[in-house]
């Protein structure tokens, strides 16, 4: 199946937060130019009909008291002084005759009984004629006194020509403040969700790498998102308090131990050697056995304690590790022919590494313990060491069982078993003590595995050559 790059992009809470932003802020400007317009649109308009009803109003008085010739004397008037002669005027009779006419180059005929002369023009009656693509011809009638039809009119600008400019200035202002809407959103969207992210990136960093002392970063603003980032930190604070606690309250229970356990076997294992009962002797070597392996537990617990707490005692020595890893090879042969597994070996000579030969042995034993038991019958063990980048590298690979991707992170807690391997024999404190062992020695050890494909294990010591110079630096 085909992943879409674009995915984590669409799941994006950010961007869908600033998409949505600009949204608004798009949909805003269009209501605020909108209202704008029509706001325009209706003064433009009322300012040519309060002309025109000015005119009409006026023709109106004079005809109703001068009549006839005093209109005609009005209209005459205002061609002089009205040099474009810009209006319509019409003075139909009662029976439809025209009394008066006077009309613009620019006029439209029009179809009188669209003022409807015949209805109620006891009010202002307004009719638009559209003229062409820019303007239109806005008439007025009334009816006066005498019952004939006063109608004047004029050529307006119409909606068009008002949306116009409008239209091209919308476009030239929405454009950046587009772009700046989007920009903007995104900005602040990125800014707001940011301890979102490094919240996630601390619940990934503790998840993954069991790092419990990851904490997210927080600034001192006080913003909700802050807030939670504060309260996720403290809950990480308890939550490594009561790790802690669990972990020393452990330490404890196998110091306590060790001691009456220790006795315990030495008296079992006196008596076993003189009670003549064979029923008691047998249960005897089994106590013997047991309390072998409880005590094998506690020191293991110990050692990883006082590694990780740097008082483990080292002998540091410069160590040929290959010469190392063929002693522990050689330690695991009649297993590894066992359980019919064949061991590679790949050792560059001779890896001269500063460590304490016992505990490194230790650990590396561990690894190809681990690579032995978690491998079924028939399969391959690979052990390879070199020097790379200045550091020694070993590398203890298997093509058995693998490890699934969620256990990882948890193989090297103490007491941990995965969960297929409980019918291994184990006390799941085998890497625990390899990670303690060769971080003591400053160095590393991860793990890569494919479940089903098996698993390499990669450690990675100080050279020699290096950690002579680091002493000599007081490293
Ligand atoms: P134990 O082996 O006693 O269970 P360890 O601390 O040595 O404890 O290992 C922890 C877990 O890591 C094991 O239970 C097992 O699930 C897993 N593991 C370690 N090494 C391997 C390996 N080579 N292949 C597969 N799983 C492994």
């Amino acid at each position: 199946m085909f992943s879409n790059p674009l995915e984590p992009l669409a799941r994006s809470f950010t961007l869908r937060l600033s998409l949505a932003y600009a949204a608004i802020f798009t949909l805003s400007t269009l209501v605020l130019f909108g209202l704008l317009y029509l706001l325009l649109a209706a003064t433009l308009q009322s300012k040519d009909r309060e002309i025109i009803e000015a005119r009409l109003r006026e023709g109106a008085a004079v005809y109703e008291s001068g009549g006839l010739p005093a209109l005609q004397l009005l209209v005459k008037r205002s061609r002089e002084t009205d040099q474009n002669n810009s209006f319509f005027i019409r003075l139909t009779g009662t029976q439809g005759s025209v009394l008066l006419f006077t009309a613009p180059a620019d006029w439209v005929h029009f179809d009188p009984a669209a003022l409807n002369p015949g209805g109620d023009l006891s009010r202002l009656v307004w009719l638009r004629i559209p003229r062409d693509e820019q303007r239109d011809f806005t008439v007025a009638a009334m009816r006066l006194g005498d019952g004939s039809v006063l109608q004047v009119g004029c050529s307006t600008n119409n909606r068009q020509t008002l949306l116009q400019p409008f239209r091209r200035d919308f476009l030239i202002v929405m454009t950046p403040t587009l772009l700046l809407g989007v920009l903007g959103g995104a900005f602040f969207a990125h800014r707001a969700t940011t301890p979102v992210r490094e919240m996630v990136a601390t619940a990934r960093a503790i998840l993954d790498t069991g790092n419990f002392a990851a904490r997210v970063p927080v600034s001192v603003r006080r913003t909700e998102l802050e807030d939670l980032a504060r309260q996720f930190n403290r809950v990480l604070d308890k939550n490594q308090a009561l790790i802690t606690r669990m972990r020393e309250a452990l330490d404890n229970v196998a110091h306590d131990l060790r001691t009456p356990l220790t006795r315990l076997r030495g008296t079992a294992e006196v008596v076993v050697q003189t009670t003549p009962d064979p029923v008691a002797r047998e249960a005897l070597a089994d106590c013997v056995e047991e309390s072998e392996r409880v005590l094998t537990m506690l020191t293991a617990l110990m050692d990883i304690t006082e590694a990780e707490a740097g008082v483990m005692r080292l002998k540091l020595e410069p160590t040929a590790i290959a010469a190392l890893l063929k002693n522990v090879v050689e330690l695991y042969e009649i297993v590894a022919e066992e359980k019919q597994i064949a061991v590679t070996t790949a050792f560059q000579e001779p890896c001269e590494a500063l460590v304490d030969a016992t505990r490194m042995r230790q650990a590396l034993a561990n690894l190809l313990d681990n690579a032995l038991k978690y491998t079924p019958a028939g399969g391959r063990v690979w052990l390879a060491c070199a020097v790379e980048s200045g550091r020694v590298t070993v590398r203890v690979r298997d093509n058995g069982m693998g490890i699934p991707a969620d256990e990882q992170p948890r193989i090297w807690e103490r007491l941990y078993r995965g969960d297929k391997s409980r019918s291994q024999r184990g006390l799941g404190l085998g890497l625990s003590l390899v990670k303690a062992i060769v971080e003591a020695h400053r160095g590393e050890v991860s793990v890569e595995s494919r479940p089903g494909e098996g698993a390499e294990f990669v450690v990675r010591l100080v050279g020699a050559e290096h950690a002579a110079q680091d002493v000599t630096k007081g490293i």
